[in-house]
């Protein structure tokens, strides 16, 4: 560390402790030249993750946002709050761990949907719907025709299906 008082390019470390609650330390430093001592602190740094929306703006990485989306998708849908908050939890994990600055925000839209989905189909069609509103109109389109197809076979396979109505009232003009 440079002296700041001569402007040596070295300088002695006399003594380190942590401070703050061990989330610094701070170090005594004597410089060899002029011999004046002066202090430094060492902190992590927590680099701010920032989000590269759309429109090529970017936004610092905010998981209050993305839980108040979630929290919009599922409206009366029976998920635990705390389902929501580990969702968001992971991906913000799944992103931080790639080690990157910057992150899409078309990745984690991606990354929250994926997860949403195994949790409650229609909070995820919801999600989706919102999310992708202005990219991928088609694509949720097709989600949704994809989900209704489903549920129809399975309400099928649940049903009894009648295959003649009943002849309740056979002069009513009908044929
Ligand atoms: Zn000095």
């Amino acid at each position: 560390m440079r002296c700041p008082y001569c402007g040596y390019e070295d300088s002695r470390v006399l003594d380190s402790r942590p401070v703050e609650e061990g989330s610094a330390i701070r170090r005594r430093r004597e410089c060899p030249r002029c011999e004046r001592r002066f202090t430094t602190y060492e902190r992590v740094e927590v680099a701010p993750l920032m989000v590269v929306k759309r429109d090529g703006r970017r936004e610092p990485f905010d998981r209050g946002k993305i839980l108040g989306g979630l929290l919009k998708a599922r409206g009366k849908r029976p998920i635990p709050l705390e389902a929501l908050e580990a969702l968001v939890a992971d991906v913000e994990r799944v992103v931080r761990h790639r080690g990157e600055a910057e992150v899409r925000s078309s990745l984690i839209g991606e990354l929250v949907m994926e997860r949403l989905r195994s949790l409650d189909e229609v909070a995820y069609v919801r999600f989706a719907s919102e999310y992708r509103r202005f990219s991928d109109a088609d694509s949720i389109v097709e989600e949704v025709a994809r989900l209704r197809a489903q549920k129809a076979r399975e309400e099928l396979s649940r049903r009894q299906i009648p295959l003649l109505p009943a002849p309740e009232n056979p002069g009513n003009g009908r044929y």
